[in-house]
């Protein structure tokens, strides 16, 4: 369990002021100059040493991914770009730091962005957030008035520009590549990888993408040591988590834990517990819409992080802990996933266009019990020929959740298409 003292998020439901006054009674902006005195090659170090790995879902360490962009700044200018488009189903942590800790984003932009030699950090922020982008702005404009961001940042030397985007509401733009097609004014289609954003992305210059948590973490980690961050958790996933509780619980939050927390723990202490009682759970979704779901059996003892959930062939995704009790349709449940997957397919890659529509109507069916019992089969043969197939990984999104159903709740599928034949059939008679 975490403790206070380790709390990074002290802000999170927005008990406190959230402007610059408030961020800094909190420690905010605190040792600025003297973290960036460090140089680029030392920060970077010391976000490897921490063990952070990407918030926003794949995992990847941060302080690799910091390494990757070129150590000369050449002829091409170098951008930070935080992806605030949080459109996961589910998800909703970034906001809670857009509008109640926004200073703890702008001062790591600020951090990540020099130790990547970016002097300009756009901040894309997802369409319907506005209110977010709003409380964003107003920090913005607060720390530049204050000499924080802007020539010479923190009298650092540094000159470092940070902006704020709005982008249109698209689930698709939370992929890297179609967010920085989306920045760059086009139509928000991912791009086929390599190049990758380290040598050609926004505007063909060295961009580097990075989840809004993982960069607010960054001046934390930077002031209190790697060593700290590193001691939370598990080996291989370390350090402090925001979670988000919603569905069948009797009291949906969020709230920052620990990483490798038990999901009873995390459901029972922080959100009051599944609606009914623990023997009334079904399943729960542990990370995010896109991630296979885990029957009550595998909830009982899984942690929460990337390895345990990888090992029960789930995934920590963005941490978007969706809970189902008993009285769940959980066919209809992940149907409705897949029309949403549909909905959000760019239309690129053929295995997407089609099989996201493939996915959806074939799931519709089975909601109602209208298939043959074979066709459960062909059901997992569509989601085998989409995944891994694709420019990007909604394809893999829209064919996961499927196949965590038919792992685990595949009877039920069978008893569904057995009773609406029974009712046909009686009908019939
Ligand atoms: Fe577009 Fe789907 Fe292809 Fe991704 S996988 S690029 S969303 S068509």
């Amino acid at each position: 369990m975490l403790q206070d003292k380790d709390r990074i998020f002290t802000n999170i439901y927005g008990f406190g002021d959230a402007g610059l006054a408030g961020a800094r009674a909190r420690g905010d902006w605190s040792g600025t100059r003297e973290i960036l005195a460090k140089g680029r090659a030392e920060i970077v170090e010391v976000m490897k040493k921490s063990g952070l790995r990407g918030r926003g879902g794949a995992g990847f360490s941060t302080g690799m991914k910091w390494s990757f962009m070129p150590k000369e700044i050449g002829a091409r200018p170098h951008f930070l770009v935080i992806n605030a488009d949080e459109g996961e189903p589910g998800t909703c942590k970034d906001r809670e730091i857009l509008r109640h800790d926004p200073h703890k984003l702008i001062e790591g932009a600020l951090i990540a962005s020099f130790a990547m030699g970016a002097h300009v950090c756009y901040c894309y922020v997802r369409g319907e957030f506005l209110r977010e982008a709003e409380a964003l702005q107003r920090a913005t404009d607060e720390a530049r008035a204050a000499g924080l961001i802007g020539p010479n940042a923190c009298g650092s030397g540094w000159d470092f520009e940070f902006h704020v985007h709005l982008g249109a509401g698209a689930y698709i733009c939370g992929e890297e590549t179609a967010l920085i097609e989306s920045l760059e004014g086009k139509k928000g289609q991912p791009r086929l990888k390599p190049p990758f954003p380290a040598n050609v992305g926004l505007y063909g210059c060295p961009t580097t993408v990075n989840n809004v948590e993982s960069i607010a973490v960054a001046p934390a980690i930077l002031r209190r040591g790697p060593e700290w961050f590193a001691a939370l958790g598990r080996p291989n996933n370390v350090g402090t988590k925001l979670f988000n509780i919603s569905g069948h619980v009797n009291n949906p939050c969020t709230v920052e834990e620990e990483m490798g927390i038990t999901l009873k723990d995390l459901i029972e202490t922080h959100a009051g517990g599944v609606r009914g009682g623990w023997d009334n759970l079904l399943a729960v979704i542990p990370g995010g819409a896109s991630v296979p779901l885990i029957p009550k059996s595998i909830c009982d003892t899984v942690r929460m992080d990337f390895d345990s959930l990888r090992e029960v062939k789930s995934g920590l995704g963005t941490a978007a802990v969706m809970v189902m009790d008993k009285s769940t349709d959980v066919i209809r449940a992940i149907s409705r996933l897949s029309r949403f997957y549909k909905h959000e397919s760019c239309g690129q890659c053929t295995p997407c266009r089609e099989g996201t529509g493939w996915l959806s109507r074939m799931m519709e069916r089975m909601a109602r019990g209208d298939a043959a019992p074979d066709e459960i089969n062909v059901l997992e043969q569509v989601t085998r020929q989409v995944e891994g197939t694709t420019i990007c990984a909604l394809a893999d999104a829209a064919a996961w959740p499927v196949q965590g159903l038919l792992r685990h709740f595949r009877p039920e599928l069978e008893r569904r298409i057995a009773e609406a034949r029974a009712r046909k059939s009686g009908r019939a008679a």
